[in-house]
């Protein structure tokens, strides 16, 4: 069998679960004024500076949270709060964590969502243009969840500097095949997930740069100086550090042989004429995700036969509580319903060996064929 949805959430590393636990006997409270919390606290440190160091943030700029999905809550509403009648722009192919939470801000407070071109980007200059003087805060992934489309947030950055609107930006998908660099980037406020780069699942971040106020979401002790409460999971942070460390180290390795795996897919479906479209630029995606439309299957009928075969993949995202449902992401871009409803994401792993592409394009070609009474060439 092959899993090839890694863009869902990737196998922990044994090596760095190793680590935490032969780190277990430090078990301290980081809020303890004795020795044993004090050693807890100094790995604390140690691990937040590590994990500060890899995007080019301080220290205090790291707020730990249970993922990316409360991390984004926490900018989005965070920053809300402090606001009497704020304007926000979002777009419409924002992972569920940032697209509902706007949704719900909609009710109350005036929010754009932007939606994509059919290159898998949304326009820089139309979100320029949907800029108004009360606007304060503005969300834009770095890289699409669903097709691995990168998002012109150089550019984004660069306007809303001009303006004075703050930039959060989702990273989730960007950090370990991309840089991510907070300073680079321009970023105000930006989050990443555990448990996409062979890290646990249940521990993610939020930078939020220097100055910057923001209302605490869970109230409680004053940890994460006051803007996140509850006892640190210090076993989690530490393997986080570990696999943030380890993402960024073997980050070219990794995406070339990403890309390889991508790139050989692509070239098994040309040359079993598998009839395919990718949604979106291919050229300016990243190298572990690639969306496809097949014209010829429904996607929940192709995700059943591939699982029966042996192939675990998604049809977009993962957190639509297992259902198949279109994906807004395709629909915003080409703006057609049975297109969102016939496309798949495969997402790749430096763990994938070419073997893998072959036996994913093979089962492909035998459910072609088989739906189109087609005889194996
Ligand atoms: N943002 C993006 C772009 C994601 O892909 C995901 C994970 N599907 C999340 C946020 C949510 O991350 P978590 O699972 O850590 O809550």
């Amino acid at each position: 069998s092959v899993y090839v949805d890694y863009a869902a959430t990737t196998p922990f590393d044994k090596k760095i679960l190793e680590e935490v636990v032969d780190n277990a006997e430090n078990f301290g409270n980081p809020s303890s004024i004795h020795r044993i919390g004090k050693n807890a606290k100094a790995d604390l440190q140690n691990y937040r500076r590590k994990i500060a160091e890899c995007i080019n943030a301080k220290p205090n700029e790291i707020i730990l949270t249970s993922g990316a999905t409360e991390a984004n809550n926490l900018a989005i509403k965070g920053i809300a709060k402090g606001h009497a009648n704020p304007h926000f722009i979002t777009t419409d192919i924002e992972h569920a964590s940032v697209r509902n939470t706007y949704q719900d801000l909609s009710e109350e407070y005036d929010v754009t969502f932007l939606s994509a071109k059919e290159n898998g980007q949304i326009d820089a200059e139309e979100l320029k243009n949907s800029l108004k003087d009360n606007t304060v805060l503005v969300s834009v992934m770095m890289v699409n969840n669903e097709t691995g489309s990168m998002q012109p947030v150089f550019e984004i950055a660069e306007v809303l500097k001009a303006h004075g609107a703050l930039f959060h930006v989702d990273a989730v998908q960007g950090f370990g095949h991309m840089d991510v660099d907070v300073e680079n980037l321009g970023a105000d406020l930006l989050t990443l997930s555990g448990h996409k780069i062979y890290g646990p699942k249940g521990i993610g971040l939020l930078y939020l740069k220097e100055g910057i106020k923001l209302s605490a979401q869970i109230t409680g002790g004053s940890h994460e100086l006051s803007r996140r409460a509850g006892t640190e999971n210090i076993m989690w942070i530490q393997a986080f550090s570990l696999a943030m460390e380890k993402a960024k180290a073997h980050r070219s390795k990794r995406t070339i042989k990403e890309m390889q795996m991508k790139e050989r897919f692509i070239n098994e479906l040309i040359e079993k004429k598998i009839p395919f479209e990718v949604n979106g630029d291919v050229n300016n995606q990243t190298s572990h995700i690639v969306n496809v439309y097949f014209d010829w299957t429904e996607a929940e009928f192709l995700l059943t036969a591939l699982d029966m075969a042996g192939i675990f993949v998604s049809a977009g995202s993962a957190c639509n509580a297992g259902t198949v449902q279109p994906s807004h992401v395709i629909r915003s871009m080409y703006d057609d319903e049975e297109r969102a409803l016939k496309s798949i994401r495969f997402s790749f792993s430096h763990l994938m060996a070419e073997e893998d592409i072959t036996e994913i394009a093979a089962q492909l070609e035998i459910i072609y064929n088989r739906l189109n009474k087609r005889e194996m060439i």
